[in-house]
């Protein structure tokens, strides 16, 4: 195939036109530059053609592309055509980076080899894409160290980005849940539409409570906040938001709950709890006008100071516990057991009259009274417990009502002895 010919250019009066071109144009030969227009000249940064005309080339070139400059230079000059558009980095005379989509062909000037190049400056882009890939990077970098689980749907309620920290937490890869509707992992699916519809008449939601069903089966406690992604025309586009898993906090504030109603010493009901158990239990019956009995043991330990004084607190606290545990063995089941305080206790006894009631409360004194106590490994410790009983009337609006009464019969049982069950 022939060479093209170069066409021969004569610099002088002609530069004018190619002066006012709004492109960048150089005239390069043997590596030097021997003609920049007005565009270039501001391109580069110079104070005018006297600073860039005759110098090398090479004083611009950005080191990683130099060689790749250099090659479509030669390969111009040695007439074997033009050179296609290419990114490249050069150097302003300033020291400034830009990023240059030049082409060149190749130009007879004044008898010599010469390239003619043109350039188009793609800095700007350069540098908006770089931020981009970055910002990029900085997303999925966030993203991938993530505990929270960040999600995406569109309006269909499909999965359409997941994070990969759902894998910790529900035990699907994120590729498994990608593309199948997110209300697939709630065990009730219904659920999700309660998200739905808060987040679609808000347009977000915080700490939304909800529940999601794991790999494994399990179901775990999340709380969800949540906003509305809308179009270009506001229509709703879905949602995007967070979501973390709350089973262990849950737990924690189910503990935290058990510990306010429960006793610590003894696992029974706490004073609180009890009382309120009763007040409840006395409500409903006065509501429904019922017949049925219902009949309350209190119960003190005798000389309870002696056995703390004997054996130290810790000492008691044992013998506390083998208490509880014989009446819990001498109660019915679905009698209600609770602590008062110290080493006062109350069962409230359903459907009990006045006699079940102290027929229930003499089994109980005569198992404290026989059983061996244990302290600290030794035996032959002994304990007695006094109870007062009293029944519940329909007049009784309050347990302080029944406790009056039960307190004393208690306090008879006291001064008759102790060890005794009144009345
Ligand atoms: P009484 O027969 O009159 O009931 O005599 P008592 O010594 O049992 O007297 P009282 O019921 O007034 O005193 C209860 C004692 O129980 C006082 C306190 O030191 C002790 N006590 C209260 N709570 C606890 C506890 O949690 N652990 C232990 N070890 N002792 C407790
Ligand atoms: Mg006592
Ligand atoms: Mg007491």
């Amino acid at each position: 195939m022939p060479r093209p010919t170069p066409t021969p250019v004569a610099l002088s009066p002609q530069a004018a036109w190619i002066d006012a071109l709004a492109a960048p144009v150089l005239l390069v030969v043997r590596e030097r530059l021997r003609y920049v227009n007005a565009a270039a000249v501001s391109l580069l940064r110079a104070n005018g053609a006297q600073e860039l005309l005759g110098r090398s080339v090479q004083d611009f070139l950005h080191p990683l592309d130099a060689h790749r400059i250099l090659a479509r230079i030669q390969r111009a000059q040695s007439g074997e055509g033009g050179n296609p558009p290419t990114g490249m980095r050069v150097f302003d005379c300033r020291g400034g980076e830009l990023t240059l989509v030049i082409t060149s062909a190749p130009i007879d000037c004044d008898g010599e080899a010469g390239v003619l190049a043109t350039c188009l400056d793609m800095t700007e882009r350069a540098a908006m894409e770089q931020r981009l890939r970055r910002t990029d990077e900085d997303f999925r970098r966030i993203m991938d160290t993530m505990q929270d689980v960040f999600y995406r749907t569109d309006a269909q309620g499909i999965t359409r980005y997941v994070c990969p920290a759902v894998k910790n937490v529900l035990g699907y890869s994120a590729e498994e849940i990608v593309g199948l509707p997110a209300a697939a992992f709630y065990p009730d699916p219904a659920e999700r539409d309660a998200l739905v519809a808060a987040i679609r008449e808000h347009g977000f939601v915080r700490d939304f409570p909800g529940r999601m069903r794991r790999k494994d089966g399990v179901i775990i406690d999340i709380s969800i906040s949540t906003q509305a992604l809308r179009d270009e025309r506001g229509q709703y586009a879905g949602v995007e938001g967070i979501w973390r898993d709350i089973t262990e906090r849950k737990a924690m504030e189910r503990e935290l709950e058990r510990l306010a109603t429960r006793d610590h010493l003894t696992g029974l009901l706490g004073r609180r709890r009890i009382l309120e158990m009763l007040d409840e239990e006395l409500e409903r019956r006065r509501d429904r006008r019922s017949q049925a009995s219902l009949s309350v043991l209190l119960l003190d330990l005798d000389h309870f100071k002696q056995i703390n004084d004997t054996f130290g607190h810790a000492g008691g606290d044992q013998v506390l516990r083998q208490f509880v545990s014989t009446v819990h063995e001498s109660r019915r089941g679905d009698d209600q057991f609770g602590r008062l305080g110290g080493e006062e206790f109350l069962l409230v006894l359903q459907g009990a009259d006045a006699d079940g009631a102290r027929q229930l409360a003499e089994r109980i004194r005569l198992a404290v009274q026989d059983r061996p106590y244990y302290v600290h490994e030794r035996t032959g410790v002994r304990l007695t417990v006094s109870i007062g009983c009293a029944h519940a009337s329909i007049d009784d609006r309050r347990s302080s009502d029944l406790l009056e009464r039960a307190d004393r019969a208690l306090y008879e049982a006291k001064r008759s002895g102790r060890n005794r069950v009144c009345p």
